[in-house]
């Protein structure tokens, strides 16, 4: 891969990693920028935690190169590389105070006394952990010991954090809380975190880019919006959101747009990605970009169905449409004020619609 494309930053190049017969990393390529919220996202047993301790230093890819900063750091090992990463289980010491933790890797270091003190004192405050010096981790809560974690992993100012689903073990609005806290941080300090995480929602909300893992390799790696909207595979879709995919067949092609057949029923317009005539292609469209009962509007596409189930989710009514003609499954969102939507029930006729150009052709992006 093009290594300039980080030269301040994170650079994984082609590498990979087996264990026994399986192959758990195979030729990851990454370009993670100096200061950028990075998330490694996929199922589990896909590859993330070994990617990043790769990049740790606490496992040695078979093949492929890790640089730092410009270094090819692929032998170095993990106390040398000037990386602090982050566990799920905190890993703090029980013995120690909150400040004697987060200053343990100072006195490590041989920082001299008066600035170690320093150090702490500014690290505890911008964790938000001041007057909390003088306990010990078993008289804390699970936020307040994330945030001696994190802050223990900050006072070394590494030139990178590495993050191992660090919040798995919160509550769900702890966890939502400290998502936003890790994103500040990410900001106010300057450094590049990478995070691990299956989680799709929490990759979203904190990360400036993301790249999206299955069986060893890397999907698609973009920003979140670009992975919402224009996915690259299937699986993409899948994972972030609900894919809605539907396989089609180019019929014909006029104004940037094909026209394509479900089944044998219903034709409906897509944006043109290229091709031959006859092709099959996937297509996806967002259930909350689905309109219920639309007017019959040009560049619209408009697919008949039955009314599967109906589930009401508070701030939004869930549709599940089975289209005519066979033409699979399709999930729409309707907001709990939207008439045509909410009053509907199980077995009724409806129509679906949306503009063509809501719609995305897997891949052609
Ligand atoms: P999770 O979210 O469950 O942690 P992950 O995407 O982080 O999953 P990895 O931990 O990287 O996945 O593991 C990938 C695969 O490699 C899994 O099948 C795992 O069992 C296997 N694996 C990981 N470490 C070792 C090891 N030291 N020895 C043998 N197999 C391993």
């Amino acid at each position: 891969m093009n290594e300039s494309a980080a030269p301040d930053g994170i650079v994984v190049d082609a590498v990979t990693k087996r264990f026994g017969d399986a192959l758990v990393v195979d030729a990851v390529s990454l370009g993670i920028v100096e200061g950028e919220f990075f998330s490694l996202l996929g199922p589990s047993g896909c590859g993330k935690t070994t990617t990043l301790r790769m990049i740790a230093g606490f496992e040695r890819p078979d093949s492929g190169r890790v640089l730092l900063r410009g270094e090819d750091v692929t032998g170095v090992g993990a106390a040398k590389r000037n990386l602090n990463m982050v566990f799920q289980d905190y890993g703090l010491f029980p013995h120690m105070t909150v400040a004697e933790n987060v200053g343990f890797g100072l006195r490590v270091k041989r920082v001299a006394r008066t600035e170690a003190r320093e150090r702490v004192a500014e690290t505890l405050a911008a964790m938000r952990l001041g007057g909390l010096e003088g306990r010990r981790p078993a008289q804390l809560s699970g936020g307040q010991r994330q945030r001696v974690a994190l802050a223990r992993a900050l006072v070394n100012r590494p030139a990178a954090l590495l993050l191992d689903e660090p919040l798995g073990a919160l509550d769900f609005k702890l966890r939502k809380e400290m998502q936003l806290e890790l994103k500040r941080l990410n900001h106010e300090t300057g450094t590049t975190f990478v995070y691990v995480t299956h989680d799709q929602e929490e990759a979203l909300t904190m990360s400036d880019r993301i790249a999206v893992m299955s069986n060893g390799v890397v999907e698609q790696l973009a920003a979140p919006r670009e992975l919402y909207e224009r996915p690259a595979t299937a699986f993409v879709a899948g994972f972030i959101g609900v894919s809605n995919l539907l396989e089609l067949r180019v019929d014909e092609r006029a104004d940037g747009h094909v026209a394509m057949r479900l089944g044998d029923g219903a034709r409906l317009l897509a944006p043109d990605p290229g091709g031959a005539l006859g092709a099959t292609h996937q297509l996806t469209i967002r259930p909350e970009r689905i309109r219920i009962e639309p007017d019959d509007a040009a560049g619209w596409s408009r697919l008949p169905g039955c009314v599967a189930d109906v589930v009401y989710l508070g701030s939004m009514t869930q549709l599940l449409v089975d289209l005519d003609h066979d033409g699979g499954r399709l999930v729409a969102h309707c907001l709990a004020d939207d008439e045509p939507g909410t009053r509907l029930r199980p077995g009724d006729p409806v129509v679906l619609g949306w503009p063509a150009d809501r719609s995305f052709v897997i891949g052609s992006g």
